[in-house]
């Protein structure tokens, strides 16, 4: 039986392009149909199973599949969780989970070399050098592209693919032609920024990006974002607080307060750890700033949920809170598993509440800024007055004739609200 398995697979097999190797060393796909009649042979199979775990550690891309009567006909979670270098498990004469598995291989493949040409081209985009271009002071930089993470609500990972560092040195060239071209801060984003270069042998990480872009003379400020609480190291804490060029500026979602909402949306933290990241990046940053995302109304998000999230914004009295009220993305797993059962209206009403106290949390905070004086980068001229931002990225208005576009200058504070400050330039004294 188990022979006439096994050309029964591979002729299925040629159909898809493959073809027979008498060297297990080159094969791309390994079939071992077991059989479990006697001890000897399970034994034989086991054996087997054990030495292909050296070449699937040499060839991540060897599929390995593993058929028959070792595997039974209901599966085997045990055999799944002993041999996890085995691709597939399929019950005896059952071709059909290594032909699925293959098929989705080779979509997989096609779309992979789709989204490496997109990236070639992305990469040719960014940062070309039009002669005459106008370029803002501040510019946004991509430098990881989609994201791997399936947060339960989110597109992204659906429609931008999986998560791709961009090269560092093709990093560098853009930023050196924006400097060139009048550009003086630079945004560096991600959806997980802090995951920079873990896709790329012998790339720099985020840390060591930061401090390569910090040596271009030009480039007076730079800032990073989107961070996952996750993966902010300790490595990136220290090089924000030490790079001078890099802002104490952090964009660091929570979602959520309630622990229970927050493993729904599969974030992967808690409520606790957030708040403990956030006093670590107090501890390390002198002034930080930190930015999150709240998104209210998530299925299941119970008045008492919702409470936790309210308390956590409170407690912290963050910088800035970008606030979303919950709906379901086509293709994600919450609108697919998750019934939105809390009322438009309901979610209309928590998405006000959080807006009021963090607008009265504001107020406060920039209070603290009256009368100091505060370094801002300039960069347009709107109705009249100059806009410009501080290092912890308050927005700073300036009324004066000067051209102050690209200048990083001391102004004084002289009026502050939940969203702006206002001022005047200090001397720019000295020798
Ligand atoms: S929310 Fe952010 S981390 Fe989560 S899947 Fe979307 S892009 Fe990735």
């Amino acid at each position: 039986m188990n022979a006439a398995d096994s050309r029964r697979l591979a002729r299925s097999l040629e159909n898809l392009g493959y073809e027979p190797s008498a060297d297990v060393d080159e094969a791309d796909v390994i079939v071992l149909n077991t059989c479990v009649v006697r001890q000897s042979a399970e034994d034989k199979a086991i054996g087997r199973l054990s030495s292909l775990k050296s070449l699937k550690r040499q060839k991540p891309q060897l599929v390995i599949n593993l058929m028959g009567c070792l595997v039974g006909v209901h599966g085997n979670p045990a055999l799944q969780k002993r041999f996890p270098w085995v691709d597939v498990f399929s019950a005896p004469s059952d071709p059909q989970p290594l032909l699925d598995f293959l098929s989705r291989r080779q979509e997989a493949d096609q779309a992979e070399q789709w989204r490496r040409e997109i990236d070639v081209l992305l990469d040719e985009e960014f940062g070309v050098a039009v002669p005459g271009e106008q370029r803002s002071v501040s510019e946004n930089l991509p430098v990881v592209l989609g994201c791997s993470h399936a947060c339960a609500y989110c597109v992204i990972p659906l429609r931008r693919g999986r998560e791709r560092s961009r090269d560092a040195q093709k990093i560098l060239k853009d930023a050196k032609t924006f400097a060139s071209q009048g550009v003086r801060e630079i945004v560096l984003l991600g959806q997980i920024i802090d995951r920079y270069g873990l896709d790329l042998p012998d790339s720099p990480r985020l840390p060591g990006l930061l401090s390569l872009l910090s040596d271009i003379p030009e480039i007076k400020r730079l800032r990073f974002l989107t961070s996952h609480p996750n993966w902010m190291t300790d490595e990136l804490i220290t090089s924000v607080a030490e790079l001078p060029k890099v802002m104490p500026h952090i964009e660091v979602p929570i979602q959520a307060g309630d622990d229970g909402i927050l493993m729904a949306m599969r974030r992967g933290y808690t409520n606790q750890q957030y708040r403990e990241l956030v006093a670590k990046l107090r501890d390390r940053i002198p002034g930080v700033s930190i930015a999150t995302d709240i998104i209210v109304g998530f299925p299941g998000e119970t008045e008492a949920a919702f409470q936790k999230t309210y308390d956590l914004l409170a407690d912290l009295r963050l910088d800035v809170a970008h606030l979303a009220r919950y709906s379901p993305r086509p293709g994600t797993y919450s609108a697919r598993e998750l019934p939105d059962d809390v009322s438009t209206e309901e979610k209309m009403r928590r998405f006000r509440l959080l807006e009021d106290l963090q607008e009265n949390i504001l107020r406060e905070l920039n209070q603290a800024y009256l009368g100091k004086s505060a370094s801002v980068l300039f960069e347009y001229r709107i109705k009249g007055r100059w806009y410009g931002r501080t290092p912890t990225n308050r927005i700073v208005f300036v009324d004066t004739e000067e051209d102050l576009a690209g200048q990083e200058r001391q102004v004084k504070i002289e009026w502050t609200g939940p969203w702006s400050l206002v001022g005047s330039l200090e001397p720019t004294g000295g020798l």
